[in-house]
């Protein structure tokens, strides 16, 4: 058996439809999982391009969405990808933005799990989760105060997961990617200042592309991962290193 295969597993990717989860969803695809694209937009055009795969719709600004997508069939592999940004000084931040915020990046991140892993448990099954976090998992970032508090949130989670549903044949690990072009980074990128700052720090000399974490989250799903629980990896070039 190849460590690094999903042949025969079905994956459930959030936020399939562009950036790190379209990468996601094409690379799980590669290693032979059939693929459901999932998201509030159209994964029509990812799932086209993956040889074994459907769309879901799922709108996860309401964080209880998935709690009926894991009890029709098997699902082996979830990805909580999906995720928002909003930048303001913290003097001015909302509750809007705040509540938005933590509702798509970190409630549904909860809820979508546990509905996952009632199902796996239900039919005494196994099944990997993969939490897309952030550096600002670590780290406080500047004028994005509930994406920092989300993404603190998720690593915790992580871990407590990892702890309840370890021994029971579930897998949960989270990804912590570093500062990778999708749209999620536009706005930072179109600040030469920004953009700069941050090229000056990453010791790799470039910013991250959607499938250097695509690879990962294949890895973390994949038998050659089995014995690793509760980890949150960065995938930065180097950031945290630093
Ligand atoms: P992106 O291109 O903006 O992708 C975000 C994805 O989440 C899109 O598919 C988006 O759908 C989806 N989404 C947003 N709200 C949703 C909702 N209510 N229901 C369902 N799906 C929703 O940015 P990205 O960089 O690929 O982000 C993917 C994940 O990586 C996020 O969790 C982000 O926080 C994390 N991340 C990114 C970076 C980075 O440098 N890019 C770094 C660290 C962590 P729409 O297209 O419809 O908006």
């Amino acid at each position: 058996m190849n460590p690094f295969s999903l042949t025969g597993k079905t994956a459930l990717v959030t936020g399939a439809n562009t950036g790190i989860g379209q990468a996601i969803a094409f690379a799980m695809g590669r290693a032979g999982a059939h693929v459901i694209c999932a998201g509030r937009s159209d994964c029509s055009d990812t799932a086209t391009q993956i040889e074994s795969a459907e769309v879901l719709k799922l709108d996860l600004a309401d964080p209880m969405a998935a709690s009926g997508v894991f009890s029709d069939r098997p699902i082996d592999l979830l990805i909580n990808n999906a995720g928002i940004i909003r930048r303001a000084d913290s003097i001015d931040f909302t509750e809007a933005d705040w509540d938005d915020v933590m509702d798509v990046n970190l409630k549904a991140v909860f809820f979508t799990a546990q509905a996952f892993a009632r199902a796996v448990l239900a039919r005494k099954g196994e099944g990997r989760i993969v939490n897309i976090a952030s550096l600002l998992s670590f780290q406080g970032g500047i004028r994005v105060p509930s994406y920092t508090a989300a993404k603190h949130g998720v690593a915790g989670l992580t871990k407590l997961l990892a702890n309840e549903w370890a021994g029971k044949g579930i897998g949960v690990n989270a990804i912590a990617p570093g500062y990778i072009e999708t749209n999620n980074t536009a706005d930072l990128r179109a600040d030469p200042v920004r953009h700069k700052a941050i090229l000056d720090r990453i010791p790799a000399g470039h910013w991250g592309q959607p499938d250097d974490i695509a690879e990962t989250a294949v890895f973390l799903c994949a038998p050659a991962a089995k014995y690793i629980h509760g980890t949150v990896l960065s995938v930065d070039g180097g950031w945290m290193a630093r």
